[in-house]
């Protein structure tokens, strides 16, 4: 039956990330590798009165069809959140996506046509990789260092991909590394995008969980040439099994991105809007978001003690000020994939980098979660993966 497939289905690899993750859900694996939130700090209590509120007060409306664009609650209070983050809308410059995944699978069906160049960080977030192959894009990788991504590097890619669609950048605490643009690069990103005529894909999962340093304003924020297509969610403030993102961009856009929904699925789940909805209007999601930082704030603090303590000393690592996830770079030589099969024998999981590099032969990088495992796991995970890289050191 092969023959039946179509032809674009050879460029879709099933992510080896999440057969990684399979193997890592075995209850004695002191797992660093998904990038999964704390479970214990979802809202269930609140989500259940919420429930029964919607369920009481709307009834069979939240079990309807709904429109394509979302929920107008919904969209009103998101509306509200870009403001205090420095982004101007309206309901009309939001549309509530499944999870900012789909958001992602959108703008390629929007903006890549077969060939079409896009520019990313290098490592970048491998689910977006794997949604910009499958529609045939090819991949300029700009460096980053600690404070993202280099801005002379990217002039040099965009002059020499003078055609180049959009950049996808993920600013804060990125997917894989952790890492932050820093401020006058976000205003650099904005000249560059002006001058070279690109469009920008902000992907800011991870903006609103920072529990170190500095505020800082989205790319968006400085968006004079309404260039910035802005993408977020709720999954990692409020739950993700509710599957709600959103694209906050112009209206030109939306437009076209809600054409392209109404293919996809026709509207984002009606129940799970309300309930985010009403959620926000009964409750402090500010409250719940200190929560969140306080927890991963520990956890990242004790991982990176961690590394300090048990790491080898020639091992370099990201220390991030929010998010997710810790970088850590191996003396080259080391491959990281030997490296994750010999940590699982002991029970301890990460990620191999590898796959973050779409053109990528990086073989020598870890990507760790510390917001999924108890303090103590975090310590004796460390543990046993510095008795795993001492070892192979050795050799
Ligand atoms: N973008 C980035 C950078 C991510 O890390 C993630 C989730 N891991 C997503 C998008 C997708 O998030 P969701 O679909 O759950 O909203």
């Amino acid at each position: 039956m092969e023959n039946k497939f179509a032809k674009r289905t050879q460029l879709i690899k099933s992510s080896e990330t999440r057969e990684i993750l399979k193997v890592t859900e075995r209850p004695e694996v002191i797992s660093f590798a998904g990038g999964l939130p704390a479970p214990e700090l979802f809202p269930v209590e609140a989500i259940k009165d919420v429930c029964n509120a919607v369920l009481n007060e709307e009834g069979a409306a939240s079990l309807q069809y709904s429109t394509t664009e979302g929920y107008i609650p919904l969209r009103k209070a998101i509306g509200g959140m870009m403001k205090d983050i420095g982004i101007n809308s309206t309901i009309d410059n939001v549309l509530i996506t499944s999870g900012s995944q789909q958001a992602i699978d959108l703008t390629g069906r929007l903006f890549i046509d077969e060939g079409d160049t896009i520019i990313c960080e290098s490592p970048t977030y491998l689910a977006a990789i794997n949604v910009f192959k499958s529609y045939n894009a090819k991949f300029v990788e700009v460096d980053m260092d600690d404070e993202g991504m280099v801005m002379e590097e990217l002039e040099k890619k965009l002059q020499e991909h003078p055609t180049t669609k959009f950049i996808y950048t993920i600013p804060d605490f990125q997917n894989p590394t952790g890492r932050t643009l820093k401020l006058e690069r976000r205003k650099r990103m904005i000249e560059l995008a002006n001058q070279y005529d690109v469009l920008i894909i902000e992907d800011n999962p991870y903006g609103a969980i920072r529990f170190a340093g500095e505020e800082l304003p989205p790319v968006k924020h400085f968006d004079t040439e309404s260039r910035v297509i802005y993408l977020s969610t709720f999954s990692k403030t409020f739950a993700p099994g509710l599957r709600l993102g959103w694209i906050c961009a112009d209206e030109s856009f939306i437009e076209k991105y809600v054409a392209l929904k109404q293919i996809a699925d026709l509207h984002t789940d009606s129940f799970a809007q309300r309930i985010a909805a009403r959620y926000l209007e009964l409750f402090h999601i500010e409250e719940h978001i200190h929560n969140i930082k306080v927890v991963y704030k520990e956890r990242c603090a004790i991982m990176l003690s961690c590394i300090e303590e048990f790491f080898p000393e020639n091992i370099s690592y990201s220390k991030p000020e929010g998010g997710l996830f810790i970088w850590v770079e191996l003396p080259p030589g080391l491959d990281a994939a030997h490296i994750f099969s010999e940590c699982l024998r002991n029970n301890v999981a990460c990620v191999p980098g590898t796959p973050f590099f779409p053109n990528g032969t990086e073989k020598n990088t870890l990507r760790l979660n510390y917001s999924n495992m108890s303090k103590e796991k975090i310590r004796e995970g460390i543990k046993r993966m510095g008795e795993v890289l001492h070892h192979e050191l050795e050799k």
